[in-house]
């Protein structure tokens, strides 16, 4: 392997080497880099169009399709074809439950904690993977482009995505071959896109005003010393262009007294008109009037009534904003700047609502779909160190995290993040009346602890006993500037308390730290779905034990014949897990939990009725 030079101040490597920035969007996708004469430019290969739809299809060999061509499969092969996957990333089925049906393919929903798993063509698939294909396939194209091996990216995700969602990102990449040098925020990446925050001693305080096809968010940030903070974000993330075209749509069939429910049944029709809507939309950002037919169907449209069917959705997208400037504790004469992103911020009326709520002209120069991937590939090339007029804040070379089940290395503060920093995690015991919790604190990018630096060690004692899942424990680690790491233990239901104090970079020297880095970057595939097994094993134990508990504890409630084949569920998945094979634990689990789930019913119910008897309704 060639050897890379690492710069231990930024924890990013020297070499002339291209860095990508990636948008990784709910809807499209696209790649950009800094082009020779130092200016960034999105990526358009072959011709194939610079937007890469965010579509996953699966054919029948389990092969992954990604882009254009997977979206043609969205009407002809719906539950092999993943959309808006973005939405799914780090989440469990309780956070998306609510919103079930938009996703024409199979969200498994066995345990509502656990992170979601899709079901398309026979096999499994996480979030993580499918996410990993797109940048895949973002990274071939940039390859194929720019004729040069593309291994390392900045990934934007919106300013609200927590932890997990952030982790989530960073592994797509790993399983992509990407080193993800850095998740940055995306009103960041479009501030820095706009030359805004790229002055050191420059201050201000912007409004980003996110409005894409099926999203809309809203961030406040504050730059001083070349530190973007995210004051306050808000929005909705189920709103969006394609709410404009569904209104359009409704109005159409109004007008031409149709049913909706029956034009619903056609699936083309409906299709057709969808496609007609957005059309009329798109084109009214430039014209007063559309006029077309859809067969025997009248599709006009003008300007005006156009406004006046989308004005309580663009209102909704106004009182978010106040909502933010509110929780930043700001008022509209604060923000220096607005910042435009996402498609539907075209739309002349959305424009002008933004305008007149902040008193400001908005910043609308830079094509909204890509102004993020080319403030990414600004914040990689200032990551690639060539640009030495930007201050560089000094980082943590390497990321910092606690042991979790099976051996996982769970980081609580990532690899070049900005010092002083502090970061937490919320963790619960596996086994009911657990009262310690031992805590080992790891320091590396491997994604097994065994291949990390260990640091330390305590055990977090009397915790009173309580069923598994219950207790909370909080761990939180705090870096100050010094580099000292003091990492706090604490369960929240008792107030249960333990602290220790590290120097994390003690005894490793630069040559430690760049083989760490490269040996993850060697092992970065492997590791995660070496990860993805652990997890699927994890679960498994876990519902076997969950299981197991329940039959002994609600005999009464089922037949002998029900206790017999939940048995043999049970053995059929401690057989999976003996197998390490992901896709057969996840299958097995699955068969479990839907042959037990209507007994869990059961007992609620008798449990409900026990609680009813002897109490007087009024
Ligand atoms: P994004 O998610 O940022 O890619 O935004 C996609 C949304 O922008 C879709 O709802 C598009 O219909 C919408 N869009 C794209 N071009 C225009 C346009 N010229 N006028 C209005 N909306 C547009």
């Amino acid at each position: 392997m060639a050897k890379i030079s690492i710069n231990l101040a930024t924890g990013s490597f020297q070499k002339e080497e291209i860095i990508v920035g990636i948008d990784l969007g709910t809807t499209n996708s696209l790649v950009a880099f800094i082009n020779p004469d130092k200016n960034p430019q999105v990526i358009n290969d072959a011709g194939k169009g610079i937007l890469i739809p965010s579509v996953v299809y699966f054919n029948g060999q389990n092969e992954a399709v990604v882009g254009n061509e997977a979206k043609e499969y969205l009407t002809t092969d719906p539950s092999n074809t993943i959309f808006s996957v973005k939405r799914l990333l780090g989440r469990s089925y309780k956070d998306v439950a609510e919103h079930k049906d938009i996703f024409s393919y199979k969200i498994i929903d066995d345990d509502s904690d656990a992170l979601v798993k899709i079901h398309a063509g026979d096999r499994f698939y996480t979030p993580i993977e499918l996410s990993g294909e797109i940048l895949k396939e973002l990274k071939a194209r940039a390859e194929h482009a720019l004729k040069t091996p593309v291994n390392r990216a900045v990934i934007t995700v919106p300013a609200y995505f927590n932890d997990s969602q952030r982790q989530a990102t960073r592994d797509a990449g790993k399983l992509a071959g990407l080193d993800v040098m850095r998740i940055v925020n995306e009103p960041t990446a479009a501030s820095l896109a706009y030359g805004i925050g790229l002055d050191p001693s420059q201050q201000k305080t912007i409004a980003v005003y996110d409005l894409g096809g099926g999203t809309f968010d809203v961030s406040i940030l504050q730059i001083q010393n070349g530190i973007f903070e995210v004051l306050a974000t808000n929005g909705n993330t189920y709103l969006g262009g394609d709410d404009f075209d569904r209104a359009i749509l409704n109005y159409w069939l109004e007008k031409n007294n149709l049913d909706v429910a029956e034009v619903a049944q056609n699936n083309i029709l409906m299709q057709t008109l969808r496609l007609q809507a957005e059309a009329a939309k798109k084109a009214l950002s430039t014209q007063n009037l559309y006029n077309e037919q859809v067969g025997d169907i009248w599709c006009t449209l003008d300007k005006q009534t156009f406004e006046a069917l989308i004005s309580s959705k663009v209102e909704e997208t106004i009182t978010a904003c106040k909502n933010a400037l509110k929780d930043a504790d700001l008022s509209v004469s604060d923000i220096d700047e607005v910042i435009l992103v996402g498609g539907s911020t075209r739309t002349p009326y959305v424009k002008q609502a933004v305008e007149n709520f902040f008193g400001k002209k908005p910043q609308d120069n830079i094509n909204p779909d890509e102004v993020v991937a080319l403030g990414a590939a600004i914040q990689a090339d200032v990551l690639a160190g060539n640009r030495s007029d930007i201050l560089l804040l000094d980082v943590t070379p390497l990321s910092l995290g606690i042991e979790t089940m099976g051996g996982l290395m769970d980081v609580i503060i990532a690899r070049n993040s900005k010092v002083p920093t502090k970061a937490g995690r919320q963790y619960t015991t596996s086994i009911d009346g657990q009262v310690n919790m031992k805590i080992s604190v790891y320091q590396g990018e491997r994604d097994l602890v065994r291949e990390n630096r260990k640091l330390a060690e305590f055990d977090l004692k009397g915790i009173p006993a309580m069923p598994a899942g219950l207790p909370k424990v909080d761990i939180n680690f705090l870096l100050n500037a010094d580099g000292i790491l003091t990492v706090q233990a604490i369960e929240l239901r008792s107030g249960v308390k333990q602290e220790i104090e590290i120097t994390p970079s003690y005894g490793l020297s630069d040559d430690t730290v760049e083989k760490m880095l490269l040996d993850s970057i060697e092992h970065a595939k492997s590791d995660v779905e070496q990860r993805m097994l652990i997890e699927a094993r994890s679960e498994g134990e876990q519902l076997v034990y969950t299981a197991e508990g329940f039959i002994k504890k609600h005999a009464e409630h089922l037949t002998e014949a029900e206790i017999a084949e939940t048995v043999s569920y049970i053995e059929a998945l401690k057989t999976a897990l003996a197998t390490h094979e992901k896709d057969t634990i996840l299958k097995k689990a699955d068969d479990l939990n839907e042959f037990t789930r209507p007994f869990a019913e059961r007992v609620m119910d008798a449990a409900i009725s026990t609680a009813m008897k002897g109490k007087k309704i009024e």
